[in-house]
């Protein structure tokens, strides 16, 4: 029963509080997602972390205009 409360109460917090924005620049932008060492070599973008059910990829953030993709352990 505590635990319902608590999932409630946290669910109502993710609801109420609009973070949309900050969320998708965290995507892009933040360290842990973006690639440092290698950019997209068709267009020079940026290469972003994404997941798939094949687990995590590197791909170029102008997707889908620009479908590079990159193993992340190569
Ligand atoms: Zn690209």
């Amino acid at each position: 029963m505590r635990q319902k409360r608590l999932d409630e109460i946290a669910r109502d917090l993710l609801t109420n509080f609009d973070f949309g924005k900050e969320k998708e620049e965290i995507k892009s932008i933040g360290a842990r997602y973006v690639s440092e060492k290698y950019r997209c070599p068709r267009c020079n973008g940026m290469l972003v972390m994404r997941n798939s059910i094949y687990g995590e990829f590197w791909g170029c953030n102008r997707y889908p205009e620009c479908r590079y993709t990159r193993n992340i352990k190569s």
